[in-house]
């Protein structure tokens, strides 16, 4: 599932603000609460392959990204770009298949 990310571009770089938790009606686990995930995330999902899960805990949502993902996120000052958008991929899961998602990475839980 694609989705537009709402940015607020005010001060040092974006960030995203979301004054409510994002739902989303997962086709497994019912409404729960989205997580925005980079592409690869997805692809372990689906191959059941350990990509690294680094995760973020916002306000009111979840974010993660595979290992690959993250250093280009840490590269850039820990700062999300629209460029860094396109070059992850970012989708949106629900939190519960974020949970599978560290597990087979061998996570104990999304931290
Ligand atoms: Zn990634
Ligand atoms: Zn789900």
């Amino acid at each position: 599932m694609r989705f537009t990310p709402v940015f607020d571009a005010v001060g040092d770089g974006f960030k995203k603000v979301f004054t409510k938790p994002m739902m989303l009606d997962c086709g497994e686990h019912g409404k729960v609460r989205a997580a925005f995930v980079c592409s690869h995330i997805v692809a372990t999902l689906q191959d059941g392959k350990a990509r690294g899960l680094n995760g973020e805990r916002q306000v009111h949502n979840l974010n993660a990204s595979c290992d690959e993902c993250d250093a280009l996120i840490v590269r850039n000052n820990n700062n999300w770009s629209e460029e860094l958008m396109k070059v992850t991929g970012v989708e949106m899961i629900c939190e519960n298949c974020l949970s599978r998602a560290a597990k087979l990475n061998g996570l104990e839980a999304f931290q």
